[in-house]
């Protein structure tokens, strides 16, 4: 089969979250499988980008709006992530080096779907699936659909994927002159509450539409910034599969980003190592456990209760317990968190922004991972916890809830609890102490049988092959 997905991240070219982690994954398992995988992204000016070698392979132009541009595409020579990768280059807007975060991240990601549709309408041989994933690339099924230029393409399956659908891309109709000419007959299946919202839109022309875990996926119909009753209304089309982890890139055995590797027969020794790392890193007690956060710091990940949870936690549990937070985000919440390190040194630390092998050593070297999110699709944090032996403690919802067991229940393996609040919060800190220093069997037991679940991309690898089977 011959698939194409298209997205605005994909791991190690690019990545903010857990979409560049699947856009990495989902399309070397496929290749594997015996499929030709494609990915095409934006080519925004990152370190991957000068360090590899590219070739040439198409050169366009398109407009948008009354704003003529020119778009090249590059393909990496090598195959080195185990699927072809093609980069867009739109100058002026694509070639920047954050992926978002832009006054005109509107116009950028606008004119990178307009370059995909157009390259790929000079295509002599079509792919059998497009698939798209989260808003970004959300109008894509409508322009290959309704837009004049394109709609030859209008036979090609499209699957969609909803990582997050808190960000929809709003678009005012002011900027509706900036799509290339459509049937303005259509004008509905880009519009929710009278913008045009290219999340809704997806939903509406894509063929079938995925989220990233089976729970999220009943928690959209109730909770879904807005679109609740168009994902309660497409429920026949669409389908949670839950993401899986790169073995390749999360396994404690061959990290080499850690100090020290190990596998579930080694954990004991190979995790003592790595917190004797980080704790001379950042000022721990290498005997108390140690519990980290690591994400993006917002609402959605209940960042803002963090501050106040942890000193709680502290306070509560007598100092017996280090926290350590790897993340960036709010303001305020950074300025927060960074306060509480200095009140609390020696038992709270941090590093506000991004860091990838940072965010490796925590996974090994931490014995439990804070994940109290309002909202989480699917989470990936809480699968690479598992993968090197460190226990989640999650709030029950979405993803959390499909992947993690609380240990009071029969072969439980984590901490679950309900509220997003300090109280919670603090509460389960002291279970994971009790825990920790007073049930050692059942903690080793623990650490070494989450080690050994298989969150491996396989099964969900196959679950989409099996889907677009059904609509080729
Ligand atoms: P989301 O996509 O909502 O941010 P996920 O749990 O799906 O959340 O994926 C988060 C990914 O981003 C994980 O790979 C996590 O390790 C990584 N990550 C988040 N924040 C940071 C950070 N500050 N430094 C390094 N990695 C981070």
């Amino acid at each position: 089969m011959e698939i194409i997905h298209v997205s605005a991240e994909c791991y190690p070219v690019a990545k903010a979250g857990g979409l560049g982690d699947v856009v990495g994954a989902l399309p070397k398992y496929q290749a594997e499988m015996g499929h030709v995988v494609k990915v095409l992204m934006p080519m925004y000016r990152t370190k991957f980008l000068y360090q590899n070698d590219w070739e040439l392979v198409h050169e366009g132009g398109q407009h948008l709006g009354d704003h003529a541009f020119n778009y090249a595409v590059i393909k990496e020579k090598t195959n080195k992530l185990g699927f072809d990768l093609y980069l867009v280059d739109i100058n002026g807007l694509l070639d920047r080096e954050k992926i978002y975060g832009y006054d005109d991240d509107t116009e950028r990601f606008l004119a990178f779907q307009i370059a995909v549709c157009d390259w790929l309408a000079k295509w002599q041989h079509m792919p059998q699936i497009i698939h798209c994933h989260d808003h970004h690339t959300g109008l894509i099924p409508f322009m290959i659909k309704y837009c004049y230029a394109f709609n030859h393409l209008a036979s090609i399956p499209t699957v969609f994927t909803i990582h997050n659908a808190q960000y929809q891309g709003w678009i005012g109709w002011d900027k509706a002159h900036l799509l290339p000419a459509y049937d303005s007959w259509k004008w509905g299946l880009i519009d929710w509450n009278h913008n045009i919202n290219p999340l809704a839109s997806a939903i509406k022309c894509a063929w079938r539409v995925t989220t990233v875990s089976p729970s999220y996926m009943e928690e959209l119909k109730f909770a879904a910034n807005g679109i609740e009753n168009l994902l309660a209304t497409e429920w026949k089309k669409s389908v949670g599969i839950l993401n899986g982890i790169d073995g390749d890139v999360w396994n404690p055995q061959k990290d080499s980003l850690i100090i020290k590797n190990y596998d579930e027969h080694l954990v004991k020794e190979g995790k003592r190592r790595n917190k004797k790392e980080i704790a001379s890193l950042f000022g721990f007690d290498e005997e108390k456990p140690l519990m980290v956060f690591i994400g993006r710091l917002v609402d959605e990940k209940a960042a803002d209760v963090l501050p106040d949870a942890i000193r709680q936690s502290v306070y509560q549990h007598h100092g017996n317990v280090n926290f350590m937070v790897l993340g960036s985000g709010d303001a305020e919440v950074e300025n927060r968190i960074d306060a509480l390190s200095h009140q609390l040194k020696g038992y709270v630390n941090s590093y506000i922004g991004y860091n990838e092998s940072l965010s490796h050593l925590l996974y090994a070297g931490a014995d439990f991972l804070l994940m109290p999110s309002r909202v989480e699709p699917c989470g990936l944090n809480q699968m690479y916890a598992l993968r090197y032996g460190t226990i989640p403690m999650v709030r029950s919802t979405g993803g959390l809830k499909d992947t993690v067991k609380d240990f009071g229940d029969w072969q439980g393996y984590g901490i679950r609890f309900n509220n997003a609040d300090v109280n919670d919060i603090t509460y389960s800190v002291g279970r994971a102490i009790d825990l920790y220093n007073n049930k050692r069997d059942l903690y080793n037991w623990m650490r070494s049988y989450m080690m050994g679940i298989d969150h491996s991309w396989d099964a969900s690898a196959t679950e989409y092959i099996k889907l677009y089977e059904s609509l080729i």
